[in-house]
């Protein structure tokens, strides 16, 4: 086994050290793909040493892989592991530690319990806050969004958890119309029905109209006062970046007495720099909030965050209980699976924990600030060159450029060069090319060479 994790290790390394230079998105071929890991043919009814299956795996994925931990991957909003942060993943698979309760991993429990304080402090948000560690985003909305069901209808005098939904007093979800889509699958998981969602506009940047949303929710002592009610903000906009008036936001949700749920899946470590701080003043007024380990924070998928203002609500909105677990508690240390979907899960926060020692406080500003400050460089380097247009205010680490027309716009979509991978969209009813800066070791040279590229196929189009 010593000699296969050195081996594993070592084909490990190579991947990530061959990263600066290496194509981003491979030449697939998915048919050499499926043969070389035996995909045409019955599982073998013999077993296979492990290094010749480790060896096997490799050598058929690898040039399957796709560069997105490289430093000129800039479609979605994806990050780069760190190397702490990957080795302490290592650690998790390793062990293979369990972080279910306190006693299959009392180790795992306090690990995420340090990592989570620590969030919580770089994040701004309430040092009292429970949280999950769950697979991303969408399950830290799904999550934050039960709370929000347990809490409101516990408020009417109904309980959601053994009552269920049929029958119970009718719950009022209000969300901005650029809200994300996992939103909307967290909505229908937790049965409530995108139908429901009362959509309030939103602003030419993005973020929510909060006139709108004020209107929408009828505030005072009308007839909506006191109904359950959910409001969806958000914290960074996937195409813009731009961030919901969360003072606003959040002062016109508490005058009907509505629980606020922050989608803040990349856009909430804006928090976590200076500079960029005052984006998501008024977040503390929230009940909720979903943060990404993997996008922002640079550690390895799968992470991600929920927080909760109401860790009574929490808890009843996740926690499990049987007969054969009772009294496998530890004093003064809580159960990680009360906070999430799963039961048994690995021991996720390790990998956190690891990030946040490796960059420190000033060097998760620093990688904040530096995407941004890239992301800017990037608006500046294409806007009015070669006709194209930069649309969005680069308030974050987000741009979108497009071409004279949709038609062009989808061509300038730079992914077959290889020199770096960008994805497109569609802002206001036209097509645009996004670039997310989420990666710490994209560099300004990696910029410039892709600024080039774009430019350059811009021109030729
Ligand atoms: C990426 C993203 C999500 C979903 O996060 P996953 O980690 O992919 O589950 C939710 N909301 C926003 C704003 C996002 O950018």
């Amino acid at each position: 086994m010593r000699e296969l994790m050195r081996a594993t290790s070592d084909r490990i390394a190579d991947y990530r050290g061959s990263l600066a230079e290496a194509r981003v998105y491979p030449k697939l071929d998915l048919d050499a793909l499926r043969t070389a890991l035996g995909g045409d043919a019955p599982l073998a009814d013999a077993p296979t040493p492990a290094a010749a299956v480790i060896a096997e795996l490799d050598d058929a994925v690898r040039p399957a892989l796709v560069a997105s931990l490289g430093p000129r991957f800039f479609g979605f909003v994806t990050g780069g592991s760190l190397d702490a942060a990957t080795c302490a993943d290592l650690l998790a698979v390793g062990w293979d530690q369990v972080a279910f309760n306190p006693v299959t991993g009392p180790g795992p429990a306090v690990v995420e319990e340090v990592a989570g304080g620590w969030l919580k402090d770089l994040l701004r948000l309430p040092p009292t806050a429970s949280v999950g560690f769950v697979t991303g985003g969408q399950a830290a909305n799904t999550v934050g969004l039960a709370a929000a069901r347990q809490h409101v209808l516990a408020q009417a005098g109904w309980d959601v958890g053994r009552d269920g939904l049929i029958g119970a007093p009718r719950v009022r979800v209000v969300a901005g119309l650029e809200r994300h889509a996992t939103v909307d699958r967290s909505l229908r998981l937790l049965g409530f029905g995108t139908g429901l969602v009362e959509e309030v506009p939103a602003d030419g940047h993005g973020a929510i109209d909060v006139g709108a949303l004020t209107a929408v929710l009828g505030g005072g002592s009308g007839p909506a006062h006191g109904s359950p009610t959910i409001v969806c903000l958000q914290a960074g906009n996937v195409n813009t970046g731009a961030f919901d008036d969360l003072v606003s936001g959040c002062a016109a949700a508490k005058e009907v007495g509505a629980w606020v749920h922050v989608d803040g899946a990349f856009g909430l470590w804006a928090a976590a720099n200076p500079a960029t701080a005052h984006q998501v003043a008024g977040l503390e007024a929230a009940d909720s909030w979903a943060c990404d380990g993997h996008k922002w924070l640079n550690v390895p998928y799968d992470c991600g965050y929920v927080f909760c203002a109401r860790p009574e609500a929490h808890a009843a909105a996740m926690s499990l209980t049987a007969a054969y677990l009772v009294g496998s508690g530890e004093p003064g240390l809580r159960s990680p699976a009360d906070y999430v979907p799963e039961s048994s899960r690995r021991a996720r926060g390790f990998a956190t924990w690891a990030a946040l020692r490796e960059l420190g406080r000033s060097g998760v500003a620093e990688l904040v600030e530096r995407c941004c400050t890239l992301a800017r460089r990037f608006a500046a380097e294409l806007d009015g060159t070669a006709g194209l247009r930069v649309l969005n205010d680069v308030v974050l680490n987000q741009v979108l450029v497009r071409h004279t027309d949709d038609e062009r716009t989808d061509r300038l979509v730079v992914q077959a060069d290889g020199t770096c991978w960008l994805g497109g969209t569609t802002w206001h009813g036209q097509r645009a090319m996004r670039i997310s800066v989420s990666n710490h070791s994209t560099t300004e040279d990696d910029v410039h060479r892709t600024a080039a590229v774009i430019r350059d196929v811009a021109a030729r189009i």
